[in-house]
């Protein structure tokens, strides 16, 4: 095992991560390490003083060992509890607080994600507890319902989901009913920026236009193909439309290449990670591939930070 110092040679940049198990394993080794570290960002920088709800001010706080190893620091004036996981998705789990971590810390680590076999696998859990953990995560941590709405240059397209043809569909007629009877879900990328998917009920007309509207800001330019469903925004937003039926794909900068390319990505790493995703939680999973793009930049220890610290907001 490498010496635990900071003058370690730094990893080569295409190594596949900057955040070692054996780094991670350093820094959170046990419960005591996950909580302190929740403590601190939650409540007390410095790990001993924090703001006392009931003396109404900074005060000392100690953490006093107890039978039942109470997972709280006590107020040194007046005795009140401060319970760092209270009101987080660790509180009250049987699940211990290392795994909760080890499960984030394999979520942004890897690049298409991790299945709930494959943590079962790594950390010997039960595959149900792996994948509720995994579920939670996802749909409380990863949801970008709240994120601001997306600007500039926005592509937007949709794409069936679930399999392909067990035949290839020549008639076009047939082609078209088929797909009317898939999951469609609708990626709205920034060139160069974020992405937001949903699953919406229709690829035709309202749920459409309303997903649009919900996700991106009346002053983004966008880029969409000629489906007639994107025609009734023509009077909202600033729009460049590629005549795909005509079977033009790029004019100038005319294009949706960056949403199908990410929709490629999206479904082979999907297909390699968990195989089938029922229609049922299908946009939690989305909600985890756009969450992993849209943390990109940061590097796989700035990701598991931020997602950490996205629980400990809660
Ligand atoms: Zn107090």
């Amino acid at each position: 095992m490498p010496p635990a110092n900071r003058n370690e040679p730094r990893r080569a940049r295409s190594s596949s991560s900057d955040y070692s198990v054996t780094e991670f394993l350093r820094d959170f080794p046990d419960d005591a390490a996950c909580l302190d570290y929740l403590w601190r960002t939650r409540h007390s920088a410095d790990g001993e003083h924090a703001h006392c709800p009931k003396c109404d001010c900074e005060r000392v706080f100690r953490r006093y060992a107890t039978k039942q190893q109470r997972q709280s620091w006590t107020c040194t004036a007046c005795g009140h509890h401060v319970h760092p996981t209270a009101g987080t998705i660790f509180h009250r789990s049987s699940t211990s607080l290392r795994l909760w971590f080890h499960a984030m810390y394999l979520m942004t680590s890897t690049r298409c994600g991790i299945s709930a076999k494959q943590l079962e696998r790594e950390l010997g859990v039960h595959y149900k507890t792996a994948w509720r953990m995994f579920n939670r995560i996802r749909t409380e941590l990863m949801n970008d319902e709240d994120e601001p709405q997306l600007r500039g240059e926005v592509e937007i397209d949709e794409t069936s989901w679930g399999g392909r043809p067990r035949r290839p569909i020549k008639d076009r007629r047939e082609r078209a009913m088929w797909r009317e009877n898939r999951t469609t879900v609708l990626g709205m990328i920034e060139r160069g920026g974020r992405v937001r998917l949903r699953v919406i009920e229709s690829r035709r007309g309202e749920p459409l236009s309303r997903a649009v509207r919900t996700h991106v800001n009346p002053s983004a330019f966008m880029l969409t193909d000629d489906w007639p469903a994107y025609k009734p925004l023509r009077r909202e937003y600033d729009w460049a439309v590629i005549n795909h039926s005509a079977g033009i794909y790029v004019e100038g900068n005319v294009h949706t290449n960056t949403i199908e390319g990410f929709f490629g990505n999206l479904k082979t790493g999907m297909r390699g990670a968990y195989k089938h995703v029922s229609d049922k939680y299908l946009q939690s999973y989305l909600d985890e591939f756009a969450w992993r793009h849209n943390h990109r930049h940061a590097g796989y220890r700035s990701m598991f930070h931020e997602l950490v610290g996205e629980a400990a907001r809660q």
